[in-house]
């Protein structure tokens, strides 16, 4: 049978549109065979990804995609095949946690300040207290009409920069790849090019996170074409990282990125699942 994996999406655990259950029954329809749930700075919808999965024959990895800061720069880093109780992964997400609500709070007084009332509630609601993401206040702006689209929310408040930005500083890269380690996990650079380092820092980023434990980076992603993908295997060759794929999915209503619709790995690149299998 051919293999399909996709090791990287978000559901309705964090800021993905579809529950763990809606999601791997998409994922089913789309002929995966392997999936990781990856939700950012959570693991509680694991569980119920797993029934489901395990229902409708597919391997279920568990996953998660930790916030982690580098230098000035956010950097996510992807944790597969991990253990969700473990203790050390436990407090980092913890941290997180807390983290992600301040911000929150400090987000909500920002959008007051331009005369937007309600974020904080609609959010906690929204994200039913567990990781509050900038989309849920994206989700809020549409639904109350001050902007139409997800993306203006980002380009007009959310976005690095803009009058409801609020910087916050991530558990160290070099912690979030320890407590993936610690979990039983492989710790994975998500979407390397997104952060729009120079080859030199993105050398010494991936110099980092190897020394640290690191072991693999995405190389096929749900956006990237076939020279970024040259770059990325080159990297992960230069740095001896084995190579993930991951459409980063979150909801059906972006048109561009599907679950399971990613590049084959280039054969250059060690698979990341060898690693656990
Ligand atoms: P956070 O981790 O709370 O800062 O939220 C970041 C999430 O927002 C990412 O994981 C993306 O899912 C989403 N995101 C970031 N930038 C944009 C954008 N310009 N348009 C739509 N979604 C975005
Ligand atoms: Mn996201
Ligand atoms: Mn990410
Ligand atoms: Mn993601």
């Amino acid at each position: 049978m051919t293999q399909l994996y996709d090791l990287h999406c978000h559901s309705t655990a964090s800021d993905g549109a579809l529950s763990p259950t809606e999601l791997v029954k998409r994922a089913a329809e789309n002929a995966i065979t392997t999936l990781a749930l990856t939700d950012h700075d959570t693991t509680t919808g694991l569980a119920e990804a797993k029934i489901c999965a395990d229902e409708l024959g597919i391997h279920f990895i568990n996953g998660i995609e930790l916030s982690a800061q580098w230098e000035k720069v956010g950097v996510h880093i992807v944790g597969l095949n991990i253990d969700p109780q473990h203790e050390m992964l436990q407090k980092v997400m913890a941290e997180l946690h807390i983290m992600r609500t301040e911000r929150a709070e400090k987000i909500a007084l920002k959008l007051e300040k331009k005369g937007i009332f309600g974020a904080l509630a609609a959010v906690q609601k929204a994200a039913t207290n567990e990781t509050i993401t900038r989309v849920h206040f994206a989700n809020f702006l549409v639904s109350q009409a001050h902007v139409s689209t997800i993306s203006e929310a980002f380009d007009r408040y959310l976005g690095n920069g803009k009058s409801a930005y609020v910087s916050t500083t991530w558990t160290p890269l070099e912690s979030a790849v320890q407590a993936i380690r610690d979990a039983g996990g492989v710790p994975v650079v998500a979407h390397p090019l997104r952060y729009k380092l120079t080859a030199t820092r993105m050398r010494k980023m991936l110099g980092t996170f190897k020394n640290a434990g690191g072991l693999a980076i995405e190389v096929v992603t749900g956006r990237y074409n076939p020279d970024e993908m040259r770059v990325l295997a080159n990297y992960a060759n230069q740095f001896e990282l084995a190579g993930s794929v991951g459409s980063d999915f979150h909801s059906p209503d972006n048109p561009w990125i599907e679950l399971g619709r990613v590049a084959p790995l280039p054969a250059s690149v060690k698979p990341v699942w060898e690693l656990w299998q």
